[in-house]
């Protein structure tokens, strides 16, 4: 196939780079100057998509989704595929979709869990929104740059699953933080913590894969001084999503509100930006009940 990738960062550069090694013909676009094995790079969105079977973006936000897919959507040919891989807004995946159907285009909303290690790895899991046929479009490319690709549902599912899922996993890494604390303060030992929880009704992902106490459970960012693996900036960026689709379904997200307080303080009001999003292990660790 012939293939527009738009935003080659952390996760789109390796991505597009598995596309190119499966032997298909990728042309690739970012406003940063980025080089990636085996895509050849054109110098607009607007050239990387004229004459693509399939485009790609992964892009940062909603916005940006928008303002890209107005240039590529007029450049592509009837009947190709426009595929969103990022992380946005459903109204914004149901915008992009309304437009890429006026001009005769089939769209996929398909944001990805796995992260950088997934995208180089090609082991993600996509979350796909659309048509049976934008998604059997799309589906062959998945299962090169992925290892499972689920259909949601129409336009928008996609990111409706995306956003629910980091949801709970934000409420989730904050609970595990808060107990851990909580333990630590009782006496008890981390290590005879992890042992117990990871395999009794307190274990999760965030326990027993992601353990937020260093040195404890399997390799993770708490072991890396809390270098991100997946950065408390973008967990804020998906609760405040997830409250956003709450505000505008009428959904009572209780716990999800107050997941987004936490992280909105932890990052805009201490020091929690640029680190991992399990540094709220620390964080809990250094307060007292107020
Ligand atoms: P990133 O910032 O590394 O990459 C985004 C790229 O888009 C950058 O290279 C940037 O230059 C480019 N870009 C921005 N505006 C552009 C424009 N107008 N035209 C062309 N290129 C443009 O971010 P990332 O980590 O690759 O994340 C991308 C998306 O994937 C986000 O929506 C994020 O929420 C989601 N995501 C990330 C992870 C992760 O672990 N990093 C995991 C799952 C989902």
């Amino acid at each position: 196939m012939k293939i527009g990738f738009i935003g080659l960062g952390n996760m789109g550069g390796p991505m597009a780079a598995n596309l190119a090694k499966a032997g298909h013909e990728v042309t690739g676009f970012d406003m940063a100057d980025v080089a990636i094995d085996g895509v050849s790079m054109a110098d607009s969105a607007a050239a990387a998509a004229a004459g693509a079977d399939v485009v790609i973006t992964m892009l940062p936000n909603g916005q940006i989704l928008r303002a890209v897919a107005a240039d590529v959507i007029p450049a592509m040919a009837a009947g190709a595929a426009l595929v969103d891989c990022s992380t946005v807004d459903v109204d914004s995946a149901r915008a992009v979709d309304a437009d890429a159907a006026a001009a005769g285009l089939l769209f996929v909303d398909a944001p990805v869990s796995g992260g950088i290690g997934g995208a180089a790895g090609g082991t993600l899991t996509f979350m796909a929104g659309g048509s049976a046929d934008a998604f059997a479009k799309a589906e062959p490319l998945f299962d090169i740059m992925g290892q499972k690709a689920v259909h949601c549902g129409d336009a928008g599912a996609g990111q409706a699953a995306k956003i629910c899922n980091n949801m709970i996993l934000g409420v989730t890494m904050i609970a595990t933080c808060e107990a851990f604390a909580l333990a630590d303060k009782l006496g008890l030992d981390r290590q005879k913590m992890f042992d117990v929880v990871s395999t009794s009704s307190g274990y999760s992902w965030t326990m027993n894969a992601y353990c937020p106490a260093p040195g404890v459970g399997p390799q993770s960012p708490a072991d890396n001084d809390y270098t991100p693996g997946f950065a408390a900036d973008l967990m804020l960026k998906d609760l405040r999503l997830s409250q956003q689709a709450a505000e505008s379904a009428d959904a009572d997200t209780p716990m999800g509100q107050l997941a987004q307080a936490l992280y909105a303080q932890f990052v805009e009001g201490e020091d929690g930006a640029g680190k991992d999003f399990s540094a709220m292990l620390p964080r809990f660790e250094k307060r007292g009940r107020e």
